[in-house]
Formats: structure tokens, sequence, C-alpha cells
């Protein structure tokens, strides 16, 4: 079942303990579809400006993701992000933003974005991914990421793109944020009560704890995939949700969603998250193979074993 995201296409500047990168290929709908490109076929949806690389667009390319709903804004500046992170990765300041070609863009999408069965509405403005919601009514299987950002500046369209969707998936802190609800069970409960039809699973980031997946019924939860050498933790929520999202892509098929498919969908998601980690940016998962990504579930399920 193919899969269409739309979200930031990014140049990112970051800064580590580990060193630094002035200018690199990132953006939330970037990292999730070279993930999800390992499970299914993946359309990208979103502006790019007249400075971005055909380079960058090869490296999607280069892993089968169709760009054709790239576009390309003449005289715009593709979005920017600025991030640093403290000595132990797990706090990050974002040092600037730069919505640049997001402003104002209106999605036009073709007829296969269109058909996609299955839709992930990454990290940017709310509004931009309820117009993309839009447009694919019938989707199967739709999931949407935002940040703290989109709470604190656009909370009641994120809370009704939220209402739309099956699958919300976010950090634990934007879970709470969000809500207001300090536990992450209260507040993922009350995410899971807002809209008619809306979202039937959370699933909370927690960074190098792990994640959280909750359902009306149940509840389960892997730890992170334990690394000696982190890196770069960009994209590694993305490339998370590429992993979760995909995996669920490639085996929907006619059937319902299972509780077993969710389960193997997140050791997916933390998998791959586990490598994009590894390296700056996409430097890791551009070189990734499926013998890799199947060998570090199989060390998931045995960590994570007993009786
Ligand atoms: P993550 O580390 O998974 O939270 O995602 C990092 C990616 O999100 C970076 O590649 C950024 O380009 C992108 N990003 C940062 N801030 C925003 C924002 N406000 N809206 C959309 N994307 C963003």
């Amino acid at each position: 079942m193919s899969i269409t995201v739309v979200g930031s296409i990014a140049y990112d500047a970051v800064k580590t303990p580990f060193g630094e990168r002035e200018r690199m290929l990132g953006g939330a709908a970037v990292h999730f579809a070279l993930a999800a490109s390992f499970f299914e076929q993946v359309r990208v949806v979103g502006p790019v400006g007249d400075d971005f690389g055909e380079a960058e667009l090869q490296v999607l390319r280069g892993r089968g993701v169709d760009v054709s709903d790239v576009e390309r804004i003449a005289g715009g500046k593709t979005f920017f992000w600025r991030g640093e992170y403290g000595w132990d990765l797990n706090s990050r300041e974002t040092l600037d933003t730069q919505l640049g070609v997001f402003e104002g863009f209106q999605p036009k999408l073709s007829v296969p974005s269109r058909a996609s069965e299955v839709l992930f509405l990454a990290n940017i403005q709310p509004d931009l991914q309820r117009e993309v919601r839009g447009q694919l009514p019938d989707a199967r299987f739709v999931a949407l990421d935002s940040m703290n950002l989109w709470i604190e500046d656009a909370r009641d369209s994120l809370v009704q793109a939220i209402e739309s969707v099956d699958c919300v998936i976010l950090n634990d802190a934007e879970l709470r944020q969000l809500t207001g609800k300090p536990n992450l069970f209260t507040a993922a409960r009350e995410v899971l009560s807002w809209g008619v039809s809306g979202p039937q699973i959370i699933v909370a980031k927690q960074g190098e704890y792990g994640a959280a997946l909750v359902t009306a019924e149940r509840f389960f939860s892997l730890p992170a995939f334990p690394l000696e050498s982190v890196v770069d933790p960009t994209g590694a929520g993305d490339t998370f949700a590429g992993g979760f999202v995909g995996y669920i892509a490639a085996h929907l098929g006619a059937g319902e969603l299972s509780e077993e498919m969710l389960r193997a969908a997140m050791a997916h998601g933390t998998a791959l998250a586990s490598f994009n980690v590894e390296e700056f940016g996409t430097e890791r998962v551009v070189r990734l193979t499926d013998e890799e990504i199947a060998a570090r579930v199989q060390e998931l399920r045995e960590i994570t074993r007993f009786s």
C-alpha cells in the first residue's frame, strides 16, 4: 500500500557534542520518507526553494521515493532549522526556524499521491496537514506528528488535524503539553477521546527511553535500541514514524490493524530510529540495508524477551 507524506523538507544546521553540520538535508518528511521507503512506495508532498540542490532530491530518488509532488518555488527559500543538543543529547534547543516556502504554500497533490491508502502528516503547520488530509478522504490509515511550536502557535488547528487521523505519534512531553495533563496515560486517553472518529492509536516517543503505544484497551512499550555511540538524534522521531507507518502500510492488506501488527511496527520504527542517530542527518539511513534492519529487530526481540 503506497504512502503519501507531507511535512518539512529542510536544510538543517545541527550542533551536537560530537560535531556539527552547517547545512545538511533534513526535514520531517525527508527522514520519514527514507525510513518508510524500506517497506513501501513513498510519495513526498511539499515545497522547496530554488536553493534546494539536485543532489538532495537524488538522495530521496536513490531510495525509490517519488518526488514528483515536491514543488520548487521560484525565488523561494527552503525551510531551515537550526538546533543544538546538550552534552547527553537528551535536551535540544531550537535556535532558528525559517518556514520559507512553507509560508502560504498550497499543496496540489497529483492523482497518485491522492490515491495512496496510507497518509503521514509529518511535522509542519497543522493547516497544511489538514489541507492534505482533506485531499485523501478515503485513506485507510492516517497518522500525524507535530511539535511544541505548533502546539503553542496553532493549537486549535492542530486539534482539528488530530481529530481527523487514526494515529498520533508525539514526544511524550508534547503529549503532556498538548493536553495539559502531567500523566502520560491520562494525556494519551484524553487524545483518544477527541473527535467523532478520531485517533485510536497513540504512540508516545520517549527519546533514548524508547516508545510507548497506547490504545483504548492496550498498552505496549519498547526501549530504544541500546547504542554506545549516538552522534545526532535529529530526525529520530520521524525515522521511527517512517519505520512504524511503513511497516503498517506493508502489512495492512485487506484486513484490520491487529495488536500484533502494531507491536511489530513499533519494533521496526525503533530499529530504524537507532540507525538514524548513529550519524548526522540522513547519512546513516541512506546506506542502510534490509538485512541490517532485520538483524536489529531480531536483537530487540532478544533483549525484551522474558518468561
Ligand atoms: P525530530 O528530530 O524527529 O524531531 O525531527 C527533526 C526534523 O524536524 C529536522 O530535520 C527539522 O528540519 C524538522 N523541524 C524542526 N522544526 C520544525 C517545525 N517547526 N516544523 C516542521 N519541521 C521541523
